[in-house]
């Protein structure tokens, strides 16, 4: 019998367990997928015993970067700074492979916008360097984690990323044209603090978040054409950690992602 999880903390709401059970089941996998909430404080003594015993593993807030120095690390993994997948001591990052796969035949009209500077941010500014996107601004409430990213993709990968003050939103987004919220504003239904018009001239809208937002649906009221939640990026990061698993059949995973999330 193999074994799966994701570790995080808190970890209750994740979708992880019913997404990956219900295709082991589908498959007849003998394997199950477990959350698992690790205490900070402990992370450091459960680690090992987590890579040891476990196939494969997934890695969610706020573990993605404490985990890098227990690992031999991926490209992705290492040039982001951040895992969020492991398969025999090696640390992956499927998040910025998720990001790209699901813009497939989505053209991104400059400029480009993103608001945040968490993990998902730092994954969506390397996937959108590794899609030729080398121009781009940045605004995240707490500035300094914004200008700390500039800082380090501008030096390692030659990217510009300009840094605007948060309370530029409005202002920011209104010349966009693609905006993408990295942030986490959305997930309870929360609102960035804009008026309706200052979407008018935003041409797509990509937002992290896998459920229905206000900010989503406001963009479709305004006639965005292009309105895109992370549900697509999740599955596609989901296909990938099953291909670093070496348990992939996509069409079933495909219909099973419908099945748990639609
Ligand atoms: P994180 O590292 O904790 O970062 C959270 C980000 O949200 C930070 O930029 C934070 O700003 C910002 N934020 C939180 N509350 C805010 C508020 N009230 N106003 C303005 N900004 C706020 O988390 P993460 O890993 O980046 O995840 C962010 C979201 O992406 C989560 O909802 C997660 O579920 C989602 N996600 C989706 C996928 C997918 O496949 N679709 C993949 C990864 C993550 P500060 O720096 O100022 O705190």
């Amino acid at each position: 019998m193999k074994k799966y999880c994701i570790i995080g903390h808190p970890i209750a709401h994740s979708l992880s367990p019913s997404i990956y059970n219900r295709y082991f089941q589908a498959m007849n996998i003998e394997a199950s997928y477990e959350a698992r909430d690790l205490d900070p404080a402990s992370f450091d003594e459960e680690v090992l015993g987590i890579i040891r015993g476990y196939d494969g593993f997934n890695i969610t807030i706020p573990f993605k970067d404490k985990i890098l120095q227990y690992l031999d690390l991926d490209r992705g993994a290492a040039e982001i700074g951040a895992v969020n997948c492991v398969f025999d001591g090696k640390g992956y990052n499927t998040d910025w492979i998720g990001f790209i796969r699901s813009l497939q035949g989505i053209e991104l009209i400059p400029p480009v916008m993103v608001i945040g500077a968490g993990g998902a941010a730092r994954a969506i500014v390397y996937g959108l360097y590794r899609m030729g996107i080398h121009d781009l601004h940045l605004m995240n409430r707490t500035q300094s984690k914004a200008e700390e990213l500039s800082q380090s993709y501008s030096k390692r990968f030659g990217m510009k990323i300009y840094v605007h003050p948060f309370s530029a939103l409005e202002r920011m987004i209104k010349r966009a044209g693609t905006l993408i919220n990295a942030t986490s504003v959305g997930l309870k239904g929360e609102h960035f603090n804009v008026t309706p018009e200052t979407f008018s001239d935003v041409r797509v809208l990509f937002d992290v978040i896998y459920t229905k937002t206000p900010l989503q649906r406001l963009a479709v009221r305004q006639g965005i054409k292009v309105v895109m939640n992370g549900r697509s990026m999740l599955y596609h990061q989901a296909v990938e950690n099953l291909r670093i698993w070496g348990i992939l059949k996509e069409d079933h995973f495909h219909r099973i992602f419908e099945e748990v999330t639609s």
